[in-house]
């Protein structure tokens, strides 16, 4: 992997004070689910349980993979992951790899794809400037080469997990475009400071508009992102909550790459959002909240 990633310079240009954000939520494609993979059952064979190895057919259903646009007033058009790159709508192996395809059942249209959708909403996909990476799974990595002009930005520990591990851990490298712009960022750097309930966290811009909140354990890198939109906040957990469910019930799935760091950063979350009912949040694979999004907030 000769990939290079540089250091993010923070904050990044373009902060306005007291900005908000435009988010318009994508769903990107669909992805085929055992509902035990979102709540580790317990006793003999758990693991095989949970994978959904006794689970009938008939019970599993689609979640969402989502991404998300966003513009900002000084920044311009952003993205948040990249969805699944259109090929998969026709051919999920040309992407995904003959075993990827095999091993997670997909549903995609190629509207779906997330420069059609940006481009529906009025915006060019050659004018997105920025992707924020929540994690590099490769639910959320397989459109990366569809934005050849973007700055791709994820945690520091997260491309090093992404780069060092295979599909196992959900990886597939050749959605990680070496030529493109990788930029890191790294959180244990004193510049990094806590926010509200987030032990570690970053203001993107400066503006408070976009934060990265650090919530590992489903990757070892993972970021959620929290937004000021025109009406309040909107908090997108990506995969530190599959569900709604994952909040309210403190629900640990099968897979996660460290169930402690999990556990912390689900807290975190649930912290931040005593307080703030009005919150909106977005899961990360959510059929039941997903319905319940606005187009655009
Ligand atoms: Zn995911």
């Amino acid at each position: 992997m000769t990939t290079r990633a540089l250091p993010l310079d923070l904050p990044v240009a373009g902060g306005k004070p007291d900005a908000s954000v435009r988010l318009h939520p994508l769903r990107a494609a669909e992805v085929h689910m055992s509902p035990r993979f979102y709540e580790r059952p317990g006793g003999p064979l758990a693991f095989l349980r949970g994978m959904g190895a006794f689970t009938p057919r008939s019970k599993w259903f689609w979640a969402p993979i989502p991404a998300f646009l966003i513009e900002h007033p000084g920044v311009g058009a952003m993205l948040v992951d990249t969805g699944l790159h259109p090929t998969v709508a026709d051919d999920p192996a040309s992407n995904l790899g003959r075993r990827g395809a095999a091993m997670f059942k997909t549903r995609m249209t190629s509207e779906q794809a997330i420069g059609e959708q940006a481009r529906a909403r009025g915006v060019d996909p050659r004018d997105i400037g920025h992707v924020i990476m929540t994690h590099l799974h490769w639910d959320h990595s397989s459109g990366i080469s569809e934005f050849p002009g973007a700055t791709f930005i994820v945690n520091k520990a997260e491309w090093e997990a992404a780069t060092d591990e295979g599909l196992l851990k959900g990886y597939m490298h050749s959605h990680f475009h070496p030529l493109y712009d990788w930029r890191t960022i790294d959180f244990s750097s004193d510049s990094v400071s806590s926010y509200d309930s987030f032990g570690r966290a970053v203001d993107l811009f400066g503006d408070g508009s976009v934060r990265l909140l650090f919530t590992p354990g489903h990757s070892k890198g993972h970021m959620s992102v929290l937004l000021r939109v025109k009406d309040g906040e909107v908090l997108l957990t990506a995969d530190a909550a599959y569900a709604r469910r994952t909040i309210e019930e403190s629900l640990i799935p099968v897979v996660v790459d460290d169930e402690h760091l999990y556990r912390r950063s689900l807290k975190e979350i649930q912290r931040y959002l005593e307080p703030r009912p009005d919150t909106v949040v977005v899961p990360g694979h959510d059929p039941v909240a997903w319905a319940d999004l606005a187009e655009v907030y």
